[in-house]
């Protein structure tokens, strides 16, 4: 601290670039500062520091295994979040002076770079926007950031209580709200459920811009009678909910009844979240997929075949390739290609559907002969059957899929009834006219992908980064990620597009589904730092899914791949 202290008194007043001398390690007692990466310019992105702190006097249980650690590391990021704001003022000069940052979250849980639990430490990772006036340094200011904002934010969100100020009461409510769901989570399976909704839950959000819950006037969710299933959870004892079981579950009900935020809830289902967020225990299968359509989508040698039949020209789809997909092509791309990656749950909104890729009826299947898209109707249940993908399908306008439905769940004013009775009594005074096309379906090939098409260069640079949360910039060129409605955090698209620079590099011609699966296995033993540090800091990273990361790669273009042989 001294150093640093001296360091600021010399370099007061000169160009920013004295900034430099402040690289490296600094003592202060408490914890060491590692200042590891020194700004060009006010107005760059932050400088790149780390704060370890000397001890870790948190009770170990906090910590004791991965999920329980990756719960604490969250709640601890979090805390640091509320320190910054109660302690630094912030804006001190031009550009970026006086900003202290560390990485952003959403209402999830996920294992993220932001900060790391040893048991001899806590390390928080962040960024500090080194003060300014003008273009020069600015000592006294940086001396107030570094020496006083900075040790008040360790000790009030890394320091436990009463040493400082982090309170183990909440950490541990924290973590056992997590490790519930993860249990739950886990008990799908054995229970022949796709999901689960716990009654009390509140599903609906603040609004379509936030992810926090509905305060005012939110119906709590109740479970219908038929699909009550109790369970016991290792923190929270007992709880009950609607467990959907396996195979083909209809969400039926009027406009603005809730249907499309029971659906969403489910697909955030797949991640662990925060308490107070309303959806703690509302869990689906950990590779459920919304699917949806994408028009104008890239798709790079997928086999769409089961879905769509040969095109006009007798165009294949067994080895489907376009820049430039249509609703239904590209509904059919993404369910092939979740199926590729691997998953037990497909859910499926008709709002967000292609009409032509749901439903055909009797009238056009008997004027358009020629129709080569097979509807989603016929499909959804064979593909239960022949490859275990239940869906959840979310339906306001076509009656047609009471026909093929295990179970319909109507919401009235967001209160969910079991409908299935009422909906076999108007499937037999409605009957279909035509009988259902339904045929069996065989899996997608798997494609192999040939990653040496994926270009990095930009000028004389090669590039690969994560751009928000829906952008991936790759040389270049722009991957569009808008559509994929489970990624939750901009820095899984950044962990992303880290992995895709490592498979560019290596250039091998590969299986999805075998580089997705290798990537994400030496994450999990490697940890998330692996996929890159500068001088020891690893920038913004959270854990992508299998999902995502398959997502990614199939929507750069141009990409090369073929069916497997
Ligand atoms: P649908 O898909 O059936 O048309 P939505 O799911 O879009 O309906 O919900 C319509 C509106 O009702 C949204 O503004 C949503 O936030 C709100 N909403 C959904 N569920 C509840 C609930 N349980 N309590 C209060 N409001 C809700
Ligand atoms: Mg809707």
């Amino acid at each position: 601290m001294p150093r640093l202290e001296a360091t600021l008194d010399r370099i007061d007043r000169r160009g920013y670039g004295a900034y430099k001398d402040l690289s490296g390690s600094h003592d202060f007692g408490l914890f060491v500062l590692f200042i590891d990466r020194v700004q060009r310019d006010p107005f760059a992105p932050p400088s790149l520091i780390r704060i370890r702190t000397k001890a870790n006097s948190f009770d170990p249980t906090l910590f004791e295994n991965p999920v329980r650690r990756v719960a604490f590391e969250d709640f601890l990021t979090r805390s640091v979040v509320r320190e910054i704001r109660r302690v630094v003022r912030g804006n001190r000069g031009s550009g970026g002076s006086g900003r202290v940052e560390i990485q952003r979250t959403s209402q999830i849980v996920l294992p993220r770079t932001s900060i790391v639990v040893e048991p001899g430490y806590v390390e928080a990772r962040m960024a500090v926007g080194l003060p300014a006036r003008g273009r020069s340094v600015d000592a006294r200011a940086a001396k107030t950031v570094l020496l006083e904002e900075l040790p008040e934010v360790v000790r009030g969100g890394l320091v436990p209580a009463p040493k400082g100020g982090v309170d183990a009461e909440r950490a541990r409510l924290h973590i056992e709200t997590v490790e519930d769901a993860d249990h739950l989570r886990g008990l799908l399976p054995g229970l022949g459920l796709v999901a689960f909704v716990a009654d009390g839950s509140v599903l609906p959000r603040e609004s379509g811009a936030s992810d926090r819950p509905l305060r005012d006037g939110a119906v709590p969710f109740g479970s219908p009678v038929d699909y009550r299933v109790e369970v016991e959870l290792p923190n929270r004892g007992l709880i009950s909910g609607m467990g959907i079981p396996e195979g083909v579950t209809l969400v039926a009900g009027g406009g603005f009844h809730g249907k499309s935020t029971l659906l969403s809830a489910l697909s955030w289902g797949v991640y662990d979240h925060v308490p107070g967020d309303g959806r703690e225990l509302v869990v689906a299968r950990g590779d459920a997929v919304k699917v949806r359509a994408e028009d104008g989508r890239s798709v790079s040698g997928v086999d769409i075949s089961a879905m769509i039949g040969d095109l006009p020209g007798g165009r294949t789809t067994k080895d489907f390739s376009t820049p430039n997909a249509s609703g239904s092509t590209s509904q059919a791309a993404n369910i092939a290609e979740a199926i590729e990656v691997g998953t037990s749950l497909l859910l499926v909104d008709e709002d967000t559907s292609a009409t032509n890729f749901m439903i055909r009826d009797e009238r056009m299947r008997e004027l358009v002969r020629r129709e080569p898209i097979s509807p989603f109707i016929d499909l959804v249940r064979p593909l239960h059957r022949s490859l275990g993908v239940s869906t959840v399908v979310v339906v306001g306008g076509v009656g047609d899929y009471l026909d093929v439905a295990d179970r319909v769940i109507l919401l009235e004013d967001y209160v969910p009834i079991d409908a299935t009775p009422r909906s076999r009594e108007v499937t037999r005074k409605f009957p279909p006219r035509a009988p259902l096309a339904e045929r069996d379906v065989l899996p997608p090939r798997e494609r192999a992908i040939d990653t040496s098409s994926i270009d990095l260069r930009r000028g004389k640079r090669q590039t690969a980064r994560g751009r928000g949360l829906h952008t991936i910039e790759l040389g270049s060129e722009r991957v569009d990620l808008s559509y994929l409605e489970q990624l939750a955090e901009a820095g899984q698209t950044e962990a992303v597009a880290r992995v895709i620079r490592e498979w560019a590099a290596a250039g091998e011609v590969r299986g999805v589904g075998e580089l997705v699966r290798e990537a994400l296995a030496s994450v999990s033993e490697k940890g998330l730092d692996s996929l890159g540090t500068y001088r020891g800091h690893p920038g913004e990273m959270s854990l992508p899914r299998a999902q995502e990361l398959a997502a990614a790669i199939n929507r750069v273009r141009p990409l090369r791949a073929a069916p497997k042989t």
